[in-house]
């Protein structure tokens, strides 16, 4: 039987709907929501995610800021910019664009934006509030997912949860989401014996992994709910398309609910980024 589908796409555009209204009621406070995007380099894919969320910024009514520096520029330019940035009441959320190139110490950027502007959740601060089941910002891909959850009336609470990643990105706030949602988690990376044992018992199966269909039918357990959080691209002798880690045309025969790839995560990886920001630009106004 196949599963049904978790439809990414179309949830993040009902929410991105009701964004709208809260980006017009700030705005006629004169608290309009304001987004800065540093970008470093020219990978493609980062350009790409880096243009989507500005888009998406500009059709709820946000106010973007996107700064685009050469890859060997130094990190002392990035740290001055989000000094500015930290201080500018124009802007509500700042985002670093990641990979940095390897020059970069990544962790100083990261603590250098203002932890009550850090619309990814990055901050050591913002992660320990996380990790205490007390989120100022909650990371965006961990936070689509739950909303995922939310919206398809998956209940979380006493269910074998399995994350497969341990990313700062990914992998470990949604394993931290999903404790303090009453799930019992195990969290599986590359050092993990016997992978296979694991996922096969889990209710819900978190892939966010980095590899084009790692997630085989035999792995997943009858009726699970499964989340594709990888994208990968094909090479082009496979049709250089958008592919996710778990296979989803096997794996939907075995799950209850699976998201696809394109039109599952992704997309509202970028309606919680808004939603932070939003949430910030709130907070500043004393709502
Ligand atoms: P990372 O490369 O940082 O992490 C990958 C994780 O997978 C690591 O913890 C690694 O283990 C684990 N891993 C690698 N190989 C294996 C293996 N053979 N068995 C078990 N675990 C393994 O990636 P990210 O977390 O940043 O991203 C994961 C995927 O999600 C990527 O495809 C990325 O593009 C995608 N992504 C999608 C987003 C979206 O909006 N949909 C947002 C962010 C990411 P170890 O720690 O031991 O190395």
């Amino acid at each position: 039987m196949s599963a049904q589908l978790i439809d990414g796409k179309t949830l993040a555009e009902e929410l991105r709907a009701a964004f709208k209204t809260r980006v017009a009621a700030l705005t006629a406070r004169n608290h309009r929501p304001g987004l800065a995007v540093i970008l470093v380099g020219e990978d493609p894919a980062s350009q790409v995610y880096v243009r989507n969320k500005v888009n998406a910024c500009e059709a709820a009514g946000i106010f973007s800021q996107k700064r685009v520096y050469p890859a060997d520029v130094a990190q002392a330019v990035i740290l001055a910019k989000l000094a500015e940035l930290n201080a500018d009441p124009k802007i509500h959320g700042i985002l670093v664009q990641l990979p940095l190139p390897r020059h970069f110490d990544e962790k100083a950027v990261l603590e250098a934006i203002a932890p009550e502007k850090d619309v990814d959740g990055f901050h050591a601060e913002n992660v320990g509030a996380l990790a205490q089941g007390n989120a100022r910002f909650i990371p965006c891909t961990p936070y689509g997912v739950m909303k995922m959850f939310e919206a398809n009336g998956v209940d979380l609470a006493g269910k074998e949860a399995v994350v497969i990643g341990r990313s700062n990105i990914v992998g470990k706030p949604m394993a931290l989401l999903l404790i303090n949602a009453g799930a019992t988690v195990t969290v599986c990376h590359s050092k993990t014996r016997d992978l296979a044992a694991h996922t096969r018992r889990a209710d819900i199966l978190v892939a966010a992994v980095g590899k084009p269909r790692f997630v085989t039918a035999g792995m997943v357990k009858p009726g699970a709910v499964v989340i594709d959080v990888g994208i990968n691209r094909l090479p082009p002798e496979e049709g250089g398309k958008l592919c996710g880690d778990v296979d989803f045309e096997a794996v939907k025969e075995v799950a209850s609910l699976i998201t696809p790839v394109p039109g599952g995560v992704g997309p509202m990886t970028i309606a919680m980024l808004l939603a932070n920001t939003i949430e910030a630009a709130e907070r500043e106004a004393g709502q």
